[in-house]
């Protein structure tokens, strides 16, 4: 069969491929202990399973406008007021079936064939695939270990060309849960505005920091980044909603429409009484945030100790996300062979490195519990040992 040259050039998601591969295995009663998707094992706190009840008792089963319910693109818009001091109304909001849809709409919106879409590495896996399906070409920036996972200013500059119309800045990063210091935002912002081109800021990590790491929205760094800034976040990682698909986007009110329009021909509006639990989630309690950093914050702990006490593996501190990513290039083997063994020997589920980027590293995820950290790292130290 001839399938269209726009699919067969984008790879499968490895991240939703592992973790239903490790799903699977659970439910044939495989003991599998599994760091694969940033899927947080908490439920959603219970006032917004009840705001989303209510929902469903009073008849929000219907059609809603495709750019989302008003109620929710308000609360949206105020929250990136006050905890962003980004200044949306809701008319530069619109809600989307989860953070990934936000950036597929906004790709499709904004990329032409041969515009170059600039990609820090180690980058989500999506991205890249999200910009070949809108025909534009991806730019990978490599980072190292030794400079944080994190681009330079300069070397943003250099990579910049005529055809350079957007960069995607991830932080907190998924995969590596590094967080750029205000200072360092501060000079990616520079770049940005020097050069006229786009910034897409992926903010869905912002609540998860550790050690006082402090988060600052690029498009709050001046009216002239804010101009060219787009937003891109949702409820899944903070409020523990994977499975709810909320999330947003929000910029420049023409960017806005165009996504509205493209989303009015492809999915329509995000499930309605989703809709409702996530305006319970900004306009509710927000200790149940705290309560799941905290959980978190421990977790890491316990993972980074064990996994930089085994010989062979080195993995640097992140300061925000719930992934670690771990080198590891001293066993020589690649990082899907690594992700295979250790699945066929221990039962433990990783996520290769080569997913996003970087081939020498695996990625972990500690949304999960301490009992299967526990238990996974004492698998990982076996396998290990094995090698
Ligand atoms: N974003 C999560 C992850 O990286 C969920 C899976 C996905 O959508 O890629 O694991």
């Amino acid at each position: 069969m001839k399938l269209a040259a726009r699919v067969e050039q984008v790879t499968p998601s490895l991240t939703l491929a592992i973790d239903a591969k490790a799903k699977a295995m659970r439910a044939e009663g495989i003991d599998i202990c599994s760091f694969s998707a940033g899927e947080p094992d908490f439920d959603t706190p219970k006032h917004i399973v009840e705001a989303a009840k209510v929902a469903l008792d009073q008849g929000k089963t219907r059609y809603g406008p495709a750019a989302g319910e008003p109620k929710l693109r308000q609360a949206i818009a105020q929250k990136l007021q006050h905890d962003n001091g980004l200044c949306y109304g809701a008319e530069n909001v619109i809600v989307t079936n989860g953070g990934k849809q936000s950036l597929f709409n906004l790709m499709l919106a904004l990329i032409e064939p041969g515009d170059e879409v600039i990609i820090p590495a180690p980058f989500w896996v999506s991205y890249p695939e999200m910009v070949k399906l809108a025909e534009g070409t991806p730019v990978i920036l490599s980072t190292s270990v030794e400079s944080g996972f994190k681009i330079s200013p300069e070397q943003l500059r250099q990579a910049i060309t005529p055809k350079t119309k957007l960069l995607v800045f991830n932080s907190p990063s998924n995969p590596t849960g590094m967080v750029y210091t205000p200072d360092e935002v501060r000079a990616i912002a520079q770049v940005v505005v020097e050069a006229g081109i786009w910034v897409v800021a992926d903010e869905i990590y912002e609540k998860i920091l550790y050690d006082g790491a402090e988060h600052l929205s690029i498009g709050a760094v001046g009216p002239e980044i804010y101009e060219r800034t787009i937003v891109s976040s949702g409820f899944a990682k903070t409020y523990a909603m994977t499975g709810w698909r909320v999330g947003f986007l929000a910029g420049p009110v023409p960017i806005i429409q165009a996504c509205v329009t493209i989303q009015g021909h492809s999915t329509s509006n995000v499930c309605t009484f989703a809709q409702y639990g996530a305006i319970a989630a900004y306009e509710g309690p927000q200790d149940c945030v705290k309560e799941m950093v905290s959980a978190f914050a421990e977790r890491r702990k316990v993972m980074l100790d064990s996994l930089n006490a085994m010989p062979g593996i080195t993995c640097p501190k992140p300061d925000g996300a719930f992934y670690v990513f771990p080198s590891i290039a001293k066993t020589g083997m690649t990082s899907q062979e690594f992700a295979s063994a250790l699945l066929d020997a221990q039962q433990v589920a990783v996520i290769p490195g080569i997913a996003f980027g970087a081939d020498d590293c695996i990625r972990l995820s500690y949304a999960t519990s301490l009992e299967t950290i526990q238990m996974g790292m004492e698998r990982l130290a076996k396998f290990m040992q094995s090698l």
